[in-house]
C-alpha cells in the first residue's frame, strides 16, 4: 500500500494552462480585461447563452445576488443549515434574517417539503445549496418560488458540471452563484461567477462588482450605488479558461471514481453513503456519515496516520456562536445537527487513481472497525 499522502481535494492544472497564464503575466495587462471578457463569453455559452459575470468569489456572487434581488433589512431568506458558512453569513451582511429549514436525511439538502411552513409575509427569497454537487430538485424549488412570489438565489458553489433536466445547473433558473475556489470542480485559485436573468441585471452586477462606478466616453464617471470590490483578474480568468475546457472530462472522472466508491465501500460498517446519483450530480465531494459511536475526530486522525486526508463539510451553521447569539440552539434542526457532527469527506478529485479509491475504502474499513470496537473514552 502506497504511503504517499492523499489529500481530499487537489486541483488539476495542465502545462498548457500554466503557459497561457504565464503569457498573461508577460502581456502587461493582468487585472480585469480581455481574458475576463473571454471567460465570461465561454461561461455564457456553457450556461445556454445566459448573462454571466465573473467575480473574485462566489461569496461576492451571493452578496451581489441578494442586492439584485432587493433583499435587505426586515426581510427573511430561507436557507440550509448544512452548508459552508458563507451561505448564511451573506444574508446577515445584507441586513436580512436567515431562516433555516432542516435538510433531507438522504440528499442532505434543504427539505423542500418543509419550506412552505417557513414562508412568512416577509420572506423574500429562497437560497438553496447543492451540497457535494447534488442538485436540489429544481422543478419543486421553482414551483414553490412561483407559488409564493419569491426570488431564488442558488448557492451552486459546488455545482459546476451538475445538471437538471438534461441542462447544466446555471442554464436555467433565477440567480445562480458558482465558485471557482481552489477545491471546487473548476478553479481560478479564488473566484466565481453569477448567472443573471438579463442585460439589465448584468449591468447592475457590474456596478456592485466594482464600486458602483459607471464610466462615460468623455472620461467622466459617476457612482449610483455603493458597490464593493469583487472583480476577477485576467490571470485568474486565463486559469479558468483552461479549466472550463476540461470540465466535462473532470466531471466524467469524478463520476467514475464515485462509482468505484460505491462498488468497493464496505456496506456492513453502518456508514451512510450519499445518494447514488449519476444523472444530476457533479460529484464535488464523496461524503459519508459515520455510524453513531464513531467519534469523527478520532476517525480523521486514524485516516491521517495512514496518509489519507479527510475533510469536514460542514458543521451545522446554526450551532456556531454567531448564530447561537441570534437565538438558534441545539435541537432546532436535528437532521442537519446529526449529519453535521458525523459527516466526513473522503478524497475525490480528477487526478486520483482507481487504486487510491481502493486504498481509501480499505482504510475506512480498518479505522471504523477499530473505533467501533474501542469503548468510548479508551485510547484509539
Ligand atoms: C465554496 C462555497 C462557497 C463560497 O465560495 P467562495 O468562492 O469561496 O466565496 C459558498 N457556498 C458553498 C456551499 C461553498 O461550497
Amino acid at each position: 500500500m502506497s504511503n504517499e499522502y492523499l489529500p481530499f481535494a487537489r486541483p488539476s492544472v495542465d502545462e498548457d494552462t500554466i503557459a497561457a497564464v504565464g503569457a498573461v503575466l508577460r502581456s502587461g495587462w493582468i487585472t480585469s480585461g480581455p481574458r475576463v471578457r473571454e471567460f465570461e463569453q465561454r461561461l455564457s455559452e456553457y450556461f445556454g447563452g445566459r448573462s454571466v459575470r465573473a467575480l473574485s468569489s462566489a461569496t461576492g456572487g451571493l452578496e451581489i445576488g441578494l442586492a439584485i434581488a432587493d433583499v435587505g433589512a426586515g426581510d427573511e431568506v430561507i436557507t440550509s443549515p448544512l452548508s459552508w458558512v458563507a451561505t448564511a453569513n451573506v444574508i446577515i451582511r445584507a441586513g436580512a434574517r436567515p431562516v433555516f429549514v432542516d435538510v433531507d436525511a438522504r440528499t442532505r439538502n434543504l427539505d423542500l417539503d418543509r419550506v412552505g411552513d417557513a414562508i412568512t409575509p416577509v420572506t423574500r427569497a429562497l437560497l438553496p445549496v447543492d451540497l457535494a454537487g447534488l442538485p436540489v430538485d429544481r422543478d419543486h424549488l421553482y414551483e414553490i418560488a412561483r407559488r409564493h412570489g419569491l426570488r431564488v438565489l442558488e448557492d451552486a458553489a459546488q455545482s459546476m458540471g451538475a445538471s437538471w433536466g438534461g441542462r447544466p445547473i446555471g442554464a436555467s433558473g433565477d440567480l445562480v452563484s458558482i465558485s471557482f475556489q481552489a477545491n471546487k470542480n473548476i478553479t481560478t485559485g479564488e473566484g466565481g461567477c453569477l448567472v443573471l436573468n438579463d442585460a439589465e441585471e448584468a449591468r447592475r452586477c457590474e456596478l456592485w462588482r466594482l464600486q458602483g462606478v459607471e464610466r462615460f466616453a468623455d472620461g467622466d464617471l459617476d457612482v449610483t450605488l455603493p458597490g464593493g470590490k469583487h472583480n476577477l483578474t485576467d490571470i485568474a480568468a486565463q486559469l479558468g479558461l483552461g479549466q472550463l475546457a476540461r470540465l466535462a472530462e473532470f466531471t466524467e472522472r469524478r463520476r467514475a471514481l464515485a462509482r468505484r466508491y460505491f462498488e468497493l465501500f464496505d456496506r456492513s460498517l453502518g456508514c451512510e453513503l450519499p445518494p447514488e446519483d449519476f444523472t444530476h450530480s457533479c460529484w464535488h465531494m464523496f461524503q459519508i456519515v459515520l455510524p453513531p459511536h464513531v467519534p469523527r475526530g478520532r476517525f480523521i486522525r486514524a485516516m491521517h496516520e495512514v496518509g489519507i486526508g479527510v475533510g469536514v463539510h460542514y458543521p451545522a451553521i446554526h450551532l456556531l456562536s454567531l448564530y447561537r447569539d441570534m437565538g438558534f440552539k441545539p435541537g432546532d434542526f436535528p437532521i442537519a445537527e446529526r449529519i453535521g457532527a458525523s459527516i466526513a469527506t473522503l478524497p475525490l478529485f480528477p487526478a486520483m487513481r482507481d487504486t487510491d479509491v481502493d486504498r481509501v475504502c480499505e482504510a475506512v474499513s480498518v479505522a471504523t472497525r477499530r473505533l467501533l470496537a474501542a469503548p468510548p473514552g479508551s485510547g484509539s
